[in-house]
C-alpha cells in the first residue's frame, strides 16, 4: 500500500469511467510517442500503454518507482525518469513527444512554464489542473482572470478547456475541483524567438498590478504617449489588453 504524500501533490484517480474518458479525448494512436508526468500508481500509465507501442514517464517519488517496474514487467515499452519534470529536458528524448499528466496542482504552473520552452519538440499536451488554473489559462482579453498565465500560454498555444472533474474522482479526493485542458502549440507562432525575452519583461510589468492601468505598470518600460504611439489606449487595466498589443509593445 503506498500512502499518498501531500507534499508531492498526490491525489491519485480512482474512477475508471473519468479514466476511459480522459483517454478517450487523448486519443493515442499506437505510433504517438508519449511522455507522461508523474505516473502515480499508473492510472493513466496502463490505459496509454494498452493503445501504443512505448511510453516515457517521469516520477519524482522513488517509493512509486516499484509500482512503475511492475507495469515495466509485464512486457511493456515503459521508461522510467526517476526525478523532476522541472529538470527534465523533454528535447532530449525521442521527439516529437505528446505529453500528458495528472499534474501535482503545488506546481502545475511552473511545469507549464517549464515545457513552454520546449514546444519545437511538442506535438500537444493534456493536463489534469485545479478548474481555475485553466479557467486562467483560458481566460480571453477583457475577462476577469485574463492574466501572465493566459497570455504566455496563447503566446505560443491554443488552449480548450475540455471538462471538469469533481473532487471524488480521485483518493484522496483534492480540495477543489479539477478540470482537464488540451494545449496545442501555434503552427505558425506569434513571436519571433528573439523577441521572448523582451515579451517575457513586457508582460510581467503589464500584469504587476492588476488594478492600475497599463501605463502605471508598465511606466519603467514606457511612457504614455509611447504606449498611445502604438495605438494601445495607456489608460485600460491589464485585464483589458489583448495579446497583439503586447507583441506590439515588446517589438517597440
Ligand atoms: N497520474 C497519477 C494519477 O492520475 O492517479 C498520479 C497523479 S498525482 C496528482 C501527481 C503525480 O506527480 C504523483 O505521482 C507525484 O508523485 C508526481 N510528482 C509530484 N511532483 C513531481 C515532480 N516535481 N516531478 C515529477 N513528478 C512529480
Amino acid at each position: 500500500m503506498h500512502r499518498p504524500r501531500k507534499r508531492f501533490g498526490q491525489n491519485f484517480l480512482v474512477d475508471a469511467s473519468t479514466i476511459e474518458h480522459l483517454i478517450n479525448a487523448i486519443n493515442p494512436r499506437s505510433a504517438d510517442h508519449f511522455i507522461e508526468i508523474g505516473p502515480g500508481l499508473g492510472a493513466l500509465t496502463k490505459p496509454l500503454l494498452a493503445r501504443v507501442n512505448a511510453l516515457e514517464v517521469i516520477e519524482i517519488d522513488r517509493d512509486l518507482i516499484g509500482h512503475l517496474q511492475n507495469i515495466q514487467n509485464q512486457g511493456h515499452q515503459l521508461t522510467i525518469h526517476t526525478m523532476d519534470v522541472l529538470n527534465f529536458d523533454f528535447s532530449k528524448t525521442n521527439t516529437p513527444h505528446r505529453v500528458v499528466g495528472n499534474l501535482p496542482y503545488n506546481i502545475s504552473t511552473p511545469v507549464i512554464f517549464h515545457l513552454l520552452a520546449f514546444l519545437d519538440d511538442i506535438v500537444d499536451m493534456y493536463f489534469m489542473l485545479q478548474k481555475e488554473v485553466v479557467e486562467r489559462i483560458c481566460a480571453q482579453s477583457g475577462d476577469r482572470n485574463f492574466g501572465r498565465l493566459s497570455v504566455m500560454v496563447q503566446a505560443k498555444c491554443s488552449a480548450t478547456n475540455l471538462f471538469e472533474i469533481t473532487a471524488d474522482k480521485f483518493d484522496p479526493p483534492p480540495k477543489v475541483t479539477s478540470a482537464f485542458i488540451h494545449l496545442t502549440p501555434h503552427p505558425q507562432p506569434l513571436l519571433e524567438k528573439q523577441w521572448e525575452p523582451r515579451f517575457d519583461e513586457v508582460v510581467r510589468h503589464a500584469f504587476s498590478q492588476p488594478r492600475k492601468t497599463l501605463a502605471n505598470n508598465l511606466k519603467k518600460l514606457f511612457t504614455g504617449q509611447q504606449i498611445e504611439s502604438l495605438e494601445i489606449d495607456p489608460a485600460i487595466r491589464p485585464q483589458n489588453i489583448r495579446i497583439d498589443e503586447l507583441i506590439r509593445l515588446a517589438k517597440a
